[in-house]
């Protein structure tokens, strides 16, 4: 079954991960901007990164057919340090014409820190002004509940949000239901050890349903997998869930919620069910 891997960090996958995603039917990802192992020197590094996401790694994704978007920010563990934070939120517009760029993300919180919601709000307040989507990233393990119910009351208690044009990413079983009870769409990040298996993947869709959600792998530097994706749709099967409703939260859903993007630019369309 074709799928879109809507959360992912190629840059800091190998070649063969395109492959083998290729061959699984990874027909698109949305890479959203992330730390890069380290902490970076200088805005201009980000530029260089920017160019990155946007120049270079549509072009190595599009040589296995993967049709690669991003998103663009500074990242909350790197959003303590406010200075450099302004900086790149200066030079975003810069980029923010490119095609492919789906909006702003993923911001969010990483320590639940005051300078880290200072930074979110000041890139929430960039994605109104330049009518942006946007993707938030939720805090880890003991940092996930209080960061969720943070990053909710600050999204809602801002009336310029339209919460259809926010996904709540990272989201597990006791985040998940007040995120959408509050409009947003929510992502489920697939991890081999924490955040979410394909199996409570599977729990939380026969719980929550499948309007509004979707899952990704974040795959990244640190331990995690690309292929999980596929091992999604596997446990979808083996637990009895039709091909439509499959298709629904892999693909449609996606792809539905990048086409409200001014630069969405995926040549297949969408499937309605
Ligand atoms: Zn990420």
């Amino acid at each position: 079954m074709n799928y879109i891997d809507p959360h992912i960090h190629m840059v800091s996958r190998i070649t063969d991960d395109y492959v083998r995603m290729s061959r699984a039917g990874c027909v698109a990802v949305s890479e959203p901007a992330f730390w890069a192992g380290f902490d970076r020197g200088s805005a201009e590094a980000f530029r260089d990164y920017f160019r990155q996401l946007t120049e270079f790694e549509p072009k190595r994704a599009a040589q296995f057919g993967i049709h690669h978007l991003c998103w663009l920010c500074i990242n909350a563990k790197e959003a303590e340090n406010v200075a450099l934070s302004r900086e790149v939120i200066s030079i975003i517009p810069q980029f923010l014409d490119r095609p492919g760029v789906l909006g702003i993300g993923e911001i969010g919180l990483n320590k639940n820190t005051k300078n880290e919601a200072t930074v979110f709000l000041e890139h929430v307040e960039l994605a109104m002004k330049t009518d942006e989507l946007i993707l938030v990233h939720t805090p880890h393990l003991e940092d996930k509940f209080k960061g969720t119910r943070m990053i909710l009351d600050m999204l809602k208690s801002d009336r310029r949000i339209n919460p259809q044009r926010v996904l709540i990413d990272h989201v597990e079983e006791h985040t998940i239901q007040p995120a959408l009870d509050a409009g947003f769409w929510v992502g489920m990040t697939l991890y081999p050890v924490t955040k979410c298996t394909p199996d409570r993947a599977v729990d939380m869709v026969e719980r929550y349903g499948t309007d509004r959600i979707m899952a990704n792998s974040a795959g990244d530097w640190g331990n995690s997998n690309p292929m999980n994706m596929p091992d999604f749709i596997r446990a979808l099967r083996a637990r009895g869930h039709n091909e439509a409703t499959i298709r629904k939260i892999v693909y449609d859903n996606p792809l539905r919620f990048f086409s409200q993007a001014k630069r969405f630019n995926f040549p297949a369309p969408i499937i309605s069910l």
